[in-house]
């Protein structure tokens, strides 16, 4: 159970701000400014107000010191040029320290698909824009962790998004135009893990005002328990870093950790694969490297007469006109889909990928992904015990859909739409050779090509064996 107390600290130093301005009649300006942000970010108690003014001294000079060392600022304990430039950019108004990190439990979520819901707009940009960056948004959180979100349109959402000035009914009102950008929850039920923009900003997708996908993502980060880093390369420094460069985003290494403290890796495609490099891999997935021996695919699907081979956040595309094989972003062609994928297959003749990951599974026909997806496997149709899906086939010939997990498989009859009554089976017994377990399969020129680790089978479905054994990235011309 969450400590209330934690929503509490969350609100007290942005609902001290507001009254400050008023009360003080202190003439240098950014005396007051100081205070505030002390008090609204680094837990000054109210009634150290008048040591600002006596020559900075005592715990106001303490508070100055530690904001000039979080922030990464040389750590002086005065009011400097560079802590005063510092103090009026524009930032998150979530507090850079605060008790509920002693707080036993922290706060997270209990589940890794998470729902978000856009409530409103701001009218700085059009629909589509604001609807882009919150897709991209979660991307940068679910390729580091096993989290999945998914976007609904009404109803109760984990993680309810919308615009407002001022006071929005949460008492932690806005401040206008500059400082204070966006605010964020903690994770749990209702106003928790809910995030809110200040609408008096110019929302921009590009630099020209507030770019809305990086303060999207940096409060998204507090929506899944992070607070913030004290590394100023990091997403969840509380300053907003106009600089970074939106072309190349990532998540900073520190952010990493933290939010794999909290949920973990994701899901590594091959975990008892040959034994391999995979082990050590740092936490950051890195780019594969296309030759690399040891390289395995989460999921390989034909689309339209090309190959496509999944891994991490990326993918290759192999055409039969092209030497080379191409090298995208899975979230290029398709920006809602996760990365790390399970398992993925295309039924030809609905020109139709389906591709999986966790519980969830979506549908694609070339670059677009189906409205309604994605879809809970535990549907009517799927086997109701099924798990994490390794991979999946569809033989075009036969009409026949193949899912596997773990050392087991099941087998769906596209004529009767519906799976086959004696499944699971082993997959040990009726493919010898590729098994237990298996990363990947495709089919192509009448064989079933499974993927374990860094080696491939080639299985004769007729002959029932394997035919050759091969490197993983043969089809890329290794
Ligand atoms: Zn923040
Ligand atoms: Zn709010």
């Amino acid at each position: 159970m969450k400590h209330p107390a934690i929503l509490v600290l969350f609100c007290l130093p942005v609902c001290f701000a507001y009254p400050l301005n008023g009360a003080v009649r202190e003439k240098d300006p950014s005396t007051d400014l100081v205070q505030q942000y002390l008090e609204n970010y680094y837990d000054l108690a109210k009634d150290v107000k008048q040591c600002v003014r006596r020559r900075h001294s005592g715990p106001v000079v303490k508070k100055i010191r530690e904001m000039q060392k979080f922030l990464g600022l040389e750590v002086t304990g005065k009011l400097d040029p560079d802590t005063l430039v510092m103090i009026r950019r524009p930032r998150c108004s979530v507090p850079d320290v605060g008790q509920f990190t002693t707080f036993p439990g922290l706060p997270k979520w209990r589940k890794t698909h998470l729902t978000y819901r856009i409530v409103n707009y701001t009218l700085d940009l059009p629909r589509e824009a604001v609807d882009s960056a919150f897709e991209k948004a979660p991307k940068a959180w679910e390729e580091v962790t096993p989290l999945t979100f998914s976007k609904i349109y009404e109803g109760e959402a984990d993680i309810m998004i919308f615009f407002a000035v001022r006071e929005h009914g949460d008492f932690i009102p806005f401040d206008g135009s500059g400082n204070v950008l966006a605010h964020a929850y903690p994770p749990g039920p209702s106003l928790d893990g809910d995030v809110h923009f200040d609408d008096d900003e110019l929302w921009r997708e590009d630099k020209s005002g507030t770019n809305l996908f990086l303060v999207a993502a940096h409060e998204l980060g507090h929506s899944l328990g992070l607070y913030h880093s004290a590394d100023p390369t990091a997403l969840m420094y509380p300053v907003y870093n106009p600089r970074t460069d939106l072309t190349r985003f990532r998540l900073a290494q520190d952010d990493v950790n933290g939010i794999q403290s909290l949920y973990g890796p994701p899901p590594m495609s091959s975990p008892d694969g040959p034994a391999g490099p995979t082990e050590s891999v740092p936490p950051e997935p890195g780019t594969p490297a296309t030759c690399d021996p040891a390289l395995s695919f989460d999921a390989v699907s034909s689309l339209r007469g090309e190959i496509l081979f999944f891994k991490d956040r990326y993918f290759w595309r192999r055409s039969r006109w092209h030497l080379e094989p191409e090298f995208h972003l899975i979230s290029t062609f398709w920006p809602s889909l996760p990365s790390g994928l399970d398992a993925a297959y295309e039924v030809n003749n609905e020109d139709t990928v389906f591709v999986f990951k966790g519980n969830h599974f979506w549908a694609i026909r070339g670059t677009e992904v189906q409205a309604g997806y994605p879809k809970d496997i535990h549907t009517p149709g799927f086997p109701p015990a099924l798990g994490k899906i390794d991979a999946a086939v569809s033989d075009e010939e036969k009409k026949k859909m193949y899912l596997f997990v773990e050392d087991k498989y099941w087998r769906f009859d596209e004529n009767s739409q519906s799976m086959e009554q004696v499944f699971p089976r082993q997959t040990a017994d009726d493919f010898p050779g590729v098994g237990p377990k298996v990363d990947a399969v495709f089919q192509e020129f009448g064989f079933f090509y499974f993927f374990r680790g860094p080696l491939q089978f080639e299985f004769d479905p007729n002959a029932k064996m394997v035919t050759h054994v091969l490197k993983s990235n043969n089809w890329l011309y290794c």
